[in-house]
This record gives structure tokens, C-alpha cells and sequence, in this order.
């Protein structure tokens, strides 16, 4: 039997925010959310028309991104688009006193809005992080309504450390929130972050959300970004006690151990909350030529990740994240997605 295209959505105003560069511990390097990683995408998608279909999503509109999202970051990321179209800035100061009241449309204050320095905001931000948050939204529609039973979010700028007044980590909207709130009325839904970087964000905004359970693979927030959360004593609070699973993993990770904590950890969590949606923050940094990444997986091992998810026979969105090895995203992502494909598929006979 042969099974249907999955809709993969994406907007070519995504390219248009191009960060140069970003300041990691006083250093200016090559910033590495570069437009490559999404043409790799769409090149390696391309090439398999049987499997993969490529559509525009629809203009986001504005009460799905209030409905995530404080109006003072809105504000803020409108403020933005009127800065001279070669000026990219830099938030360099982070006032952490809670009688500051930042004012969003003074660029100066863009600090009180955003927790590093790796996130510049230029007059393209706006435009490429609502498609990008257009291509969640739309994603996890096409699975709503029963149109695809696996639809992928080629998002990008990627979305899953943005919380709800905060950007940051190269992040501007929640892409994974923004489509599970779509979601979460129809029913109960999983978030399973698979990015090598822990999804603050995410975790934040569904913090006390007894309907909504975040579970996170990742690089131990000891050693790695965004070191102030992802560890495993992080489990929810109030009513949304239980509903936070984090697993934290140490650098050098394997596909087979990745693959034992997926299957021993990840997926009974998400089968005992009896999840009527899937939504995967898929980041690839865990590649093993990742350059901001320390686990060890392999392309084989990222169609392995996919499968085992595509077991769970959920209606499953998939919503890009980080990975960083551009040239290689395209393939890895190909792989992921063929995975999930294949492996929901009805046995035979
Ligand atoms: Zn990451």
C-alpha cells in the first residue's frame, strides 16, 4: 500500500531574516541559523515528490500569535521592522530589577524582552518568524481537520526557546506551543523535543498544563545551553504537576543510547498520558557533525527516531528546530520524516 505525501509547509519570506553573526561569551562568530539550512531542507525534500508535498501555509493571524505570546514581545518585534534594512541589533542590556518596565517600542529596551545575545532582531525578523509560526499553525491544522496524518513545519527561524514575553537562542515565536494550542481543544496532546538544546520555552508556557505534556531529550543544562532549565527535578507545577518529563543526557551520546532513552523513557511517558496528538520539536543538532551539538547520531539513526515515533500511530506534527550542519540538515530531516512515515504505516497483511 502506498502511503500519501506528507504536506510540508514553508514560505520563502522565511529567507529573508539573515543573521550575520551573534556574540557567544564575548566572541563574534558566524551566526549559525543561516538560510542554507532551510534551502538543504527543501532540496532534499524536493527531490522525493512521491513523499513529500510543499505548500504555502496560510497568513497567521495575529490572535494565534496573542494567544501564545505577550503583546509587549509583539510589540517589540513590530518595532523592529522599522530599523534601516542594514542594522541588525544586538540586545546588550538585560535589566533584571522587576520595577523596570521595558517599553517595546524603544529598541534599546529590546533587553527586557530576550535572555542572550545570540538573537538579533533586524527589520525581517517580524515577517520570517510569523511564516515561520504560520508553517506550526498550519501544519498541526492539516492534521486537525484529518487532511494528513503527519504534516511538517519547515520552521524556521526555529521557535522552542521563545517563551511567552521572552526571545532567545535564535528563537522569536513558540512554533511548537503556537500549534499545540491549535491542537489542545480536539484533545490531549504531547510535546516531544528531541532538539539537542533543552526547549525552555515550551517547557515555560505549559508549565502548569495538566493537557499538555512536554517531554525533552536533551544535552545536560549543567554543561549546555540554555543551562538554566532542562533538568530532570523539573516536573511541572500546580495542576501541570507530572506533565513535564525532562532527560537530560551527558555529551557523546550514541544512537543506541539515544534510542534506549526514547524508547525506555520518552514514548511510555507519552503512551501513558494517552496523547491524541503528537507534535515533535525537531531539532538535528544531535548529528554527530553537528558544530553546536554534542551527541553522536548518525542520518540511519535519526530514521530510526522517526520510526519509533511513527510506532506511537498518532496524528503527528512535525515542527523544525535547530541543527546546524547545513549542508547534511536536508538529508537528516529527510530521514526523520521517512521514519515517522514508514514506521506509521499499517503492518502488512
Ligand atoms: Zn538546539
Amino acid at each position: 500500500m502506498s502511503l500519501p505525501p506528507i504536506p510540508v509547509f514553508f514560505n520563502e519570506i522565511q529567507l529573508d531574516f539573515k543573521p550575520l553573526y551573534e556574540w557567544a561569551f564575548g566572541d563574534k562568530i558566524v551566526h549559525p541559523e543561516t538560510t542554507a539550512r532551510a534551502e538543504s531542507i527543501v532540496a532534499a525534500l524536493q527531490s522525493e515528490p512521491a513523499a513529500f508535498e510543499i505548500r504555502e501555509p496560510a497568513e497567521l493571524p495575529l490572535k494565534a500569535l496573542q494567544s501564545i505570546h505577550s503583546p509587549n514581545l509583539i510589540t517589540l518585534y513590530n518595532t523592529a521592522r522599522l530599523l534601516p534594512e542594514d542594522v541588525t541589533f544586538y540586545p546588550s542590556v538585560f535589566p533584571k530589577s522587576e520595577q523596570v518596565q521595558g517599553d517595546p517600542t524603544n529598541m534599546k529596551h529590546a533587553g527586557c524582552f530576550c535572555f542572550d545575545s545570540g538573537t538579533p532582531l533586524s527589520s525581517q525578523t517580524w515577517a520570517a518568524a510569523a511564516w515561520s509560526a504560520a508553517c506550526a499553525k498550519d501544519a498541526a491544522m492539516a492534521v486537525r481537520k484529518r487532511k494528513a496524518r503527519i504534516a511538517y513545519a519547515l520552521s524556521r527561524p526555529p521557535g522552542h526557546h521563545a517563551t511567552r514575553d521572552l526571545f532567545g537562542g535564535y528563537c522569536y515565536f513558540n512554533n511548537a506551543a503556537i500549534a499545540a494550542k491549535d491542537l489542545r481543544p480536539k484533545g490531549r496532546v504531547a510535546i516531544l523535543d528531541i532538539d539537542f538544546h533543552h526547549g525552555n520555552g515550551t517547557q515555560r508556557i505549559f508549565y502548569r498544563d495538566p493537557k499538555v505534556l512536554v517531554v525533552s531529550i536533551h544535552g545536560d543544562p549543567v554543561t549546555f545551553y540554555p543551562y538554566f532549565s532542562g533538568h530532570a527535578g523539573e516536573t511541572g507545577s500546580g495542576r501541570g504537576k507530572g506533565f513535564n518529563l525532562n532527560l537530560p543526557l551527558q555529551r557523546g551520546v550514541t544512537g543506541d543510547d539515544y534510542m534506549q532513552t526514547l524508547e525506555q523513557h520518552a514514548l511510555p511517558a507519552i503512551e501513558h498520558f494517552v496523547a491524541e496528538f503528537l507534535i515533535v520539536s525537531a531539532g538535528l543538532d544531535t548529528y554527530e557533525k553537528d558544530p553546536i551539538g554534542r551527541f553522536k547520531l548518525t542520518t540511519d539513526d535519526f530514521e530510526r527516531v522517526g520510526n519509533a515515533l511513527g510506532r506511537l500511530r498518532l496524528p503527528t506534527v512535525v515542527i523544525q528546530e535547530g541543527g546546524y550542519y547545513a549542508s547534511h540538515l536536508g538529508r537528516n530531516a529527510r530521514a526523520l520524516l521517512r521514519g515517522v512515515r514508514e514506521g506509521s504505516a499499517p503492518p502488512p497483511g
